[in-house]
């Protein structure tokens, strides 16, 4: 017989896997509570048709690794409401979603793929949880306020002095031009680093000068896509992997980098801004060739620490402190770590992942 429980459990989770069906709406929806050793779970809320209970469990382990990492005093979890996020019925389905995780309290939702503030607001005024609310309903906006690109910003600094780089004039290209690619452009050229290329779905722009900033944000606001704004040479989408650099940031999609095209990387420190945006096999292969990374779980941690502050009522200052200060820490024991026991970086951060949870499954 087949239960989902036996294909997943391991030494942290999954705690809970729990389908929900609504038999008025014929609303259903999946929610993984994974590791609750460190409080109870935050994680986004999907909403699509096509999301299995697998992806559900995927997702809802990397938050488990992600919040205990960044010093987070939460577990992992993530839900999907299994429904087309276009449809006219949107509002009443969030709704409806809420009340079914009314009684999981170790479930708290954050917005998603599909879902936004707005969601998170309905949600929260329903049944009292829920992250990633608007400023007017005491939210920190944290794409608004730039805190994924500014924890990307502060791994740039550690790695940086940990390497020997100089962030002034350093080369810096960036994939994905969105809200992590523009405030982590922003706050690397505050440090004195040139833009040398960035990307987007459409393809990449790039000046050996150094890009012009301000003129290409308000080209991209007013709807151009990089390579048509005339800043810069225009190459294609993948192009900018291959354009020589000091830091390449990827901030676009997952499994953007991987054993075929790793080889074409010409870079010292890559920070990974997206999420698995390099396999795991490609950031072994790029590690041997002496190339620096920062993980994911790391280097983009600003968000979810964002969120977090929000749940816990601080101020825009102390959630930048905390971002700070976290990411700070996290990327010095990673690098050096990294040295002391010979292993690539995803591996180190696993470990330091597993390490806080196993010590808070003792306290238990
Ligand atoms: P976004 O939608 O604002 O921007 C994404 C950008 O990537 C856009 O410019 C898009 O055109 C570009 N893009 C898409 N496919 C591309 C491709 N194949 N090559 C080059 N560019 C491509 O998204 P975002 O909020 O900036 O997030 C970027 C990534 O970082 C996502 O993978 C997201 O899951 C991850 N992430 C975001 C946050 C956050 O706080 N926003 C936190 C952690 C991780």
């Amino acid at each position: 017989m087949h239960h989902y429980i036996d294909e997943y459990a391991d030494e942290l989770g999954p705690a809970k896997i729990v389908h929900l069906y609504d038999p008025v709406t014929q609303l259903k929806a999946i929610v993984v509570l994974d590791n609750l050793s460190l409080g109870p779970s935050i994680g986004g809320c999907r909403m699509a048709p096509d999301v299995t209970t697998r992806e559900v469990f995927r997702l809802a382990r990397a938050m488990t690794l992600k919040n205990a990492i960044n010093f987070l005093p939460y577990g992992g979890g993530k839900s999907s409401i299994l429904a087309d996020s276009k449809s006219p019925d949107k509002e009443k389905m969030i709704e409806v979603y809420a009340e079914m995780i009314r009684h999981l309290p170790e479930y708290i939702p954050g917005p998603d793929m599909g879902t936004d503030e707005n969601s998170m607001a309905m949600i929260k005024d329903k049944i009292g949880r829920a992250v990633g609310l608007p400023a007017s309903k005491g939210g920190l906006p944290l794409d608004e306020l730039g805190t994924t690109g500014f924890g990307v910003a502060v791994a740039a600094d550690v790695a940086a002095e940990k390497t020997g780089l100089h962030l002034k004039g350093a080369r810096v290209t960036i994939q994905g031009f969105g809200n992590v690619g523009k405030a982590a452009a922003k706050l690397l050229i505050e440090r004195g680093a040139s833009i040398i290329a960035v990307s987007d779905s459409k393809g990449t722009l790039v000046n050996n000068s150094g890009l012009d900033l301000p003129t290409l944000l308000n080209a991209v606001d007013q709807g151009k896509k990089v390579a048509e704004t005339g800043l810069g040479q225009a190459m294609d989408r993948d192009g900018i992997i291959e354009v020589e650099t000091d830091i390449f940031v990827p901030a676009a999609r997952p499994d953007v980098i991987h054993p075929d095209n790793q080889g074409r990387l010409k870079a010292r420190l890559i920070l990974e801004g997206a999420n698995i945006p390099i396999t795991h096999d490609a950031a072994a292969q790029l590690h041997a060739r002496g190339i620096t990374i920062v993980p994911d779980v790391i280097a983009n941690g600003g968000g979810v620490t964002c969120a977090v502050c929000e749940l816990e009522g601080l101020s825009k200052e102390k959630m930048f402190d905390r971002i700070q200060n976290n990411i700070t820490r996290n990327t010095q024991e990673l690098l050096e770590r990294v040295v002391s026991e010979s292993a690539p970086p995803h591996e180190i951060a696993d470990r330091m992942a597993r390490e806080r949870i196993r010590q808070a499954m003792k306290k238990k």
